[in-house]
C-alpha cells in the first residue's frame, strides 16, 4: 500500500476528525493549521488531493517566513509522521502530521527550519554516503504559582536527583507522559526527577536527525499538555531560577558511513576512529558560534555558568562533565559524543543542522582535536585555563551572535534567509533586554546611588 493510501487506511480506522498540519517557525515553535476531515466519497476524494498536494496557507505572520510576496506557502505533508494526538479527543479523534513547507512555485521554502536540516543531511549522503543520529536529553520543570505571590511561578515540587515520592511529586505525570509518548511512537528509554526541585528527565531513543527534531517538537508539546492536564505548567526555559541547575538538552551524537556506525576503532587513541576525533574537532573549532543557535536566548548564558553540572569550556573529555563535549565509556557500534551545551529553547532543526555543518567541516578538512582534559575545569585557573588553551564559551547572547556572524561554514549551513531572519529577531531580543531594568538592578542600586 502506498504511503497515501496507508494514512487513510488509519484515519479511518482511529475515527480521525481533524488533521493538524504541522509545522515551526524560525524560532522552533510549532505551528499549525486543522483540516476536518468530511464523510462520503466526495470526502475522500478532498482528502486524498490534501494528503497527496499538501494545504496552502498563509505564512506572512510565522516568526522568520517573511519577506512578504511569500505569504501563499504551502505545506506538504511527511505522512510517515501521521500521529494521533494522546492528549485529544479518542472519539472524533484529532492527528498530526509534520509538514515541509514549499512556495507555491513548489520549491522548498529556504526559512523552512525542517528543509534547512534535511538539506545539510543530503550533503552528507551524497558527500561521503553519511548518516547523522542524534540523541537528546531534554531537560523540564514542573512549576506552579507561589501562593504567597502569584506573579511568581515555583518549583512543583521538593525533589532532588533519583528521588522517589512522596519528594518526587510527579511520578504520576511522569507515568502519563511516557504513555503518551509511547504511544506516538516513541522508544522511551527512562524518567527520573532531576537534580533541581520540580525538574524531571525522559529520555528516548536516539534516531536520524530528522526524526529527531521532530520528537523534539512533539516532546515538548506533549509534556506541556500532560502537565496542564494536572494543573501544572511544564517549562523548558534554560535557568528559570537562579541558584539551581537548568534545563539542558544534552545532544548524544554520531555519523554512521557506508551504513555503519563510524566513531569506533579498536586501535585509535582512546578507541576513537579519525572521523571521530575529526568530527570533536570541528564541534570544538566552530563552538562559540554554534551556541548562537543551540542556545538562542538571552536566558540561555544564566545557565553557561560554572557549577550546575552545564559546560562553560570548550574542551573535550572522556568523563569529566565540566567540559562541552565528553565522549560516553561505551565502545563498538554505540560510540558516540555528547555535546552538552545544547539548551530547549534551542530550534531542534537548526540546532542539528549547524552541529553537523560544524562536524561535517571537521571531517573534510581532517582537524585533530586537542589532548581530552579529564581534570575538573571549573577548579582551574584562568592561568592554567590559558597555558592548555581552553577557551570558554561565549558570555550573552550578544557574544554568540557576533560569533555566528564571523562563521562562514554555520551561515553557509542556515543559508541567507535563515540566518538573516535569525539575526535580526534575535539583535532585537537582545536589545530588548539591554534596555530594560531588571530586578537585580533595584534591588543592588536603587536604595544605594
Ligand atoms: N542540568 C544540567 C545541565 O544544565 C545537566 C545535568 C545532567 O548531567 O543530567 O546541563
Ligand atoms: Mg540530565
Ligand atoms: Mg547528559
Amino acid at each position: 500500500m502506498d504511503l497515501v493510501e496507508k494514512a487513510l487506511d488509519y484515519i479511518k480506522t482511529n475515527d480521525v476528525k481533524f488533521i493538524r498540519f504541522q509545522f515551526v517557525d524560525i524560532l522552533g515553535a510549532p505551528k499549525n493549521v486543522a483540516y476536518p476531515v468530511k464523510p462520503g466519497e466526495k470526502g475522500l476524494e478532498e482528502l486524498r488531493e490534501i494528503l497527496t498536494e499538501g494545504i496552502h496557507f498563509d505564512g506572512s505572520s510565522i516568526k522568520g517566513f517573511v519577506p512578504i510576496e511569500h505569504s501563499d506557502m504551502l505545506l506538504k505533508p511527511d505522512l510517515s509522521t501521521l500521529s494521533v494526538l494522546p492528549w485529544r479527543p479518542t472519539e472524533k479523534s484529532v492527528a498530526r502530521v509534520i509538514c515541509d513547507v514549499y512556495t507555491p512555485e513548489g520549491k522548498p521554502f529556504e526559512g523552512d527550519p525542517r528543509s534547512c536540516l534535511k538539506k545539510i543531511m543530503n550533503q552528507l549522503k551524497e558527500d561521503l554516503n553519511g548518516e547523522y543520529f542524534v540523541g537528546p536529553e531534554p531537560e523540564f520543570f514542573l512549576v506552579k504559582p507561589d501562593p504567597h505571590n502569584p506573579h511568581r511561578m515555583i518549583p512543583a515540587d521538593i525533589g532532588g536527583y533519583f528521588d522517589m515520592e512522596p519528594l518526587d511529586d510527579a511520578p504520576d505525570i511522569r507515568r502519563d507522559i511516557v504513555l503518551a509518548l509511547e504511544n506516538l511512537g516513541f522508544h522511551v528509554e527512562a524518567s527520573h526527577h532531576e537534580v533541581a526541585p520540580g525538574q524531571h528527565e525522559v529520555d528516548f531513543k536516539f534516531d536520524n536527525a530528522l526524526k529527531t527534531a521532530d520528537s523534539v517538537v512533539t516532546f515538548k508539546t506533549t509534556i506541556k499538555m500532560i502537565a496542564k492536564k494536572y494543573g501544572l505548567m511544564a517549562t523548558f526555559m534554560p535557568k528559570p531560577f537562579y541558584g539551581m541547575n537548568g534545563n539542558g538538552m544534552h545532544c548524544h551524537q554520531s555519523v554512521w558511513l557506508d551504513g555503519k556506525p563510524s566513531f569506533y576503532d579498536e586501535n585509535g587513541p582512546y578507541q576513537l576512529s579519525e572521523t571521530c576525533l575529526s568530527y570533536i574537532a570541528g564541534i570544538l573549532e566552530h563552538a562559540k558560534a554554534i551556541v548562537a543557535i543551540t542556545n538562542p536566548t538571552v536566558n540561555s548564558y544564566k545557565r553557561l555558568v560554572p557549577g550546575y553540572e552545564a559546560p562553560v569550556n570548550i574542551a573535550w573529555a572522556n568523563k569529566n562533565r565540566s567540559a562541552i563535549i565528553r565522549v560516553p565509556a561505551i565502545r563498538g557500534k554505540g560510540t558516540r559524543i555528547e555535546f552538552r551545551a545544547p539548551d530547549p529553547s534551542c530550534n531542534p532543526y537548526l540546532a542539528f543542522t549547524v552541529m553537523l555543518a560544524a562536524g561535517l567541516d571537521g571531517i573534510k578538512k581532517k582537524l585533530t582535536p586537542p589532548e581530552p582534559v579529564e581534570r575538573n575545569i571549573f577548579t582551574m585557573s584562568d592561568k592554567e585555563k590559558k597555558e592548555l588553551g581552553i577557551e570558554s564559551v561565549p558570555s550573552n547572547l550578544k557574544e554568540a551572535l557576533e560569533e555566528l556572524e564571523n562563521d562562514p561554514v554555520l551561515k553557509k549551513a542556515l543559508g541567507d534567509h535563515i540566518y538573516e531572519q535569525f539575526m535580526e529577531i534575535k539583535t532585537a531580543e537582545w536589545d530588548s533586554f539591554r534596555t530594560s531594568v531588571t530586578d537585580w538592578e533595584i534591588k543592588t542600586y536603587l536604595r544605594i546611588l
